[in-house]
């Protein structure tokens, strides 16, 4: 067998509208794209590393770069143990790519999943004025699913102006912006818009607090900050009613699937999210995607464009590729 060889790369990925939530704006997204080259095979990795959980794409490539790999793609446990999140994710995202083309199958058939059970993913609208915001709602047409994210300080208008020209499922992302009094009021106000849950509404490092919300809200809680990892959740018992599973947060495919299984065991509804990333990261979560409830990869309709393509959707629905391992492509030649 021939080494392991990797090569991590940053790159620039310019967004359609600048994407602001409650804590940060950005009209570029800088991603870590990972080229895994092993027998003849060229895999592909990706890891969008969040400031938030104290990694950035400089990290994850000094930390790949790093790496000595040995010869063996399938050596997973060995390989990914003990790496930072942003950095596994990057690294088991390329050698999950890589055990798919050796076997020849789609990473979803891998894992023993049906493609046709694919959930409808959201499209995320960031915060902006109400004119702007109903602008981009208009631009999104009859998609099936709205995350709105709130924090920015007229939330309520927000809602109520969507709701007036919407009627499609609308789910809202506070990302941290309210203090868990402003929660439980903003809640009981939404919940006449018809909300199908709110995700994050209270900063990270308070689960009881999350329960005390819970208990006085007709909308369901979800996390996101609060759950990074499999080892978050038994400390969310009670008090959530699911979760967000992002490969960046949680170390990638098998990151997520550690998740997912002790959030089914738990009984907590499970959300697949994404960061602004390339068709690389959100093909990875994709395959995953009948294990879940619901699916926010939109990543794909945020970007201006997109070196790579693999995941479509109808009219929200996620279609899986078929091609071996992520079965993503790279359609257009120049990285930068
Ligand atoms: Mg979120």
């Amino acid at each position: 067998m021939s080494p392991i060889r990797l090569t991590v790369e940053a790159l620039d990925l310019p967004l359609k509208h600048t994407f602001t939530i409650a804590r940060s704006s950005a009209s570029v997204a800088r991603t870590a794209i990972v080229r895994l080259r092993w027998n003849g095979i060229e895999a592909l990795g990706e890891s969008a590393p969040s400031e938030r959980y104290n990694e950035d794409v400089a990290s994850v490539i000094a930390g790949l770069d790093a790496l000595e790999l040995g010869d063996d793609p399938y050596a997973l446990e060995r390989l990914l143990t003990g790496l930072p999140p942003a950095q596994a994710c990057g690294l088991d995202i390329a050698l999950h790519d890589c055990i798919g083309r050796d076997l020849d199958l789609p990473l979803w058939r891998l894992f023993g999943l049906d493609p046709a059970r694919t959930p409808r993913t959201s499209f995320t609208v960031g915060i902006a004025g109400t004119e702007e915001t109903l602008d981009k709602v208009r631009e999104v047409g009859t998609h099936p699913i709205l995350k709105v994210k709130l924090g920015g300080g007229n939330d309520l208008e927000t809602i109520e102006a969507i709701r007036s020209i919407y009627t499609g499922t609308i789910r809202v992302d506070a990302n941290e912006g309210w203090s868990p009094e402003q929660a439980v009021k903003n809640l009981a106000e939404l919940a006449k818009f018809d909300i199908e849950f709110c995700e994050q509404p209270i900063p990270a490092g308070s689960p009881e607090k999350l329960r005390w919300i819970r208990e006085r809200s007709t909308i369901p809680i979800v996390t996101d900050e609060d759950s990074k990892d499999a080892r978050d959740l038994p400390a969310l018992r009670g008090c959530v009613d699911g979760i967000n599973v992002k490969l960046v947060k949680c170390g990638g495919i098998r990151g997520a699937l550690a998740m997912i299984h002790t959030a089914r065991a738990m009984g907590l509804k499970i959300m697949l999210g994404c960061m602004l990333e390339t068709q690389i990261l959100t093909a990875a979560a994709a395959h995953l995607s009948p294990l879940v409830d619901w699916a926010d990869l939109d990543g794909p309709f945020l970007t201006a464009s997109d070196p790579f393509s693999g995941v479509s959707y109808v009219n929200g629905k996620i279609v899986l590729p078929d091609g071996p391992g992520l079965g993503v492509r790279q359609t257009s030649g120049s990285l930068s």
